[in-house]
């Protein structure tokens, strides 16, 4: 069988090391060599710094801000917007000042280390998700930099982030042709579309749901991939990265692990962010399910026909099993209804205002869960944990830190 991805040798004998290996004789000659060929020599280090940053715009622009390649369409969808026009785009996905120039906040953004699926294009409409639930992924390969066992701790966490706020299971498998292929290359990589840059500049990319390619996940080897604050967090970055390979398109809000740059946050915290669950949830949504305690309630995902809402009732905000009293709580704009899990039905009396059963909570749900018998409610940037008992509100809190416990 054909590996989609061959393992690339991290060569000891890289060029800076073969370069220190030079005698002095050949590196005068080398010296001289160079004078003579070059007739520009930095002289103007501005001028110097200015092409490189034209470059690193063109880079960018190229790699981020194109429409991409649809293969289930006629070929290549050209993009005849201008450098400004492109730069203009860019710096209102960063939420910087828009002016078309490449400033220096702009170039401060475009140094920094990101995934390097594109922003926009393809990727900037909502994808569809996976026609199937149960999905295995495979590690084809291993980095060298942490221990295999590590790696994949790190990469079924990964998965489990996912797995909480969606039906979706996920298996690891050892051989044959995984939903999800996971591996590690540099430069050119297998038969991959896209390469990597070396170090540092884009940490990996992935493809969305589909066949082939479809949902396979690339590392570059190039960086360094650690357990923790050092380098960069394998787990965080194949947590954004399975976001991909599920049908996420990158977001703009930056608390989002879905926001395309790179940013450590501690491991005791919950990555997920309401917008990166609402997106998932727009994928996964036709059908609807319960969490309960992070798992999946038994009987869901359902079909929202089928609980006993009124007509016109399409989307459900968010839900929550209360697993003390097994009634499940549908929250819908500033209202909520109450479905006994037991008897399979509604219970009467409701809708009620979210604020008259859950004092403190006057606004939209976006997202509720509960965890050790509180329950935690987004709202935006708002994060309030709630005690069901003594209904009422203990805390708010910053809406990304409610797994810190
Ligand atoms: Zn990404
Ligand atoms: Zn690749």
């Amino acid at each position: 069988m054909q590996e989609r991805m061959h393992r690339e040798q991290k060569s000891d004998c890289s060029p800076t090391r073969i370069e220190t290996r030079v005698r002095m004789k050949d590196l005068s000659l080398l010296l001289l060599t160079c004078a003579a060929v070059s007739g520009s020599l930095p002289i103007h280090p501005e001028k110097d710094n200015q092409e490189e940053d034209a470059k690193l715009v063109q880079d960018y622009l190229s790699k981020f801000y194109v429409v991409e390649e649809d293969p289930n369409q006629r070929g290549w969808k050209v993009n005849a917007e201008s450098t400004a026009e492109k730069l203009q785009k860019m710096q209102q996905f960063f939420g910087l000042k828009v002016t078309g120039k490449p400033d220096r906040e702009t170039l401060e953004i475009m140094k920094k280390p990101r995934c390097g699926v594109p922003d926009v294009g393809l990727y900037g409409v909502t994808l569809p998700g996976w026609k199937k639930n149960k999905l295995t992924y495979r590690i084809v390969n291993y980095t060298p930099d942490m221990s295999k066992e590590d790696v994949d701790k790190a990469i079924q966490k990964a998965f489990e982030v996912w797995r909480t706020v969606t039906p979706l299971t996920f298996t690891h498998i050892h051989e044959g042709i995984a939903d999800i292929m996971i591996a590690f290359g540099t430069r050119a990589h297998g038969h991959c579309p896209r390469y990597f840059d070396g170090p540092l500049g884009v940490l990996a990319h992935a493809f969305p749901p589909g066949n082939g390619f479809g949902g396979d996940v690339h590392f570059d080897e190039d960086e360094d991939w650690t357990t923790g604050s050092a380098g960069f967090n394998l787990f965080l970055v194949a947590a954004h990265e399975v976001g991909h390979a599920l049908g996420l398109s990158h977001s703009n809000d930056q608390r989002a692990l879905m926001f395309p740059n790179y940013a450590y946050v501690s491991p005791s915290e919950f990555p997920l962010s309401p917008d990166d669950i609402s997106g998932i949830q727009s994928i996964y949504g036709n059908q609807f399910w319960v969490i309960s305690g992070y798992r999946v309630l038994l009987g869901y995902p359902k079909n929202i026909n089928t609980l006993g809402f009124p007509k016109g009732v399409k989307k459900i905000d968010a839900a929550v099993c209360n697993k003390n009293t097994g009634k499940t709580d549908f929250f819908i704009g500033d209202k909520y209804w109450r479905f006994d899990e037991n008897r399979q039905s509604m219970e009467k009396g409701y809708p009620r205002h979210t604020a008259d059963g859950f004092p403190g909570i006057s606004q939209k749900v976006d997202a509720v869960f509960q965890q050790e018998g509180f329950f935690y409610f987004f709202h935006g940037s708002k994060q309030w944990e709630f005690d069901p008992m003594a209904k009422k509100v203990i805390r708010e809190m910053k809406s990304n830190s409610w797994f810190n416990c």
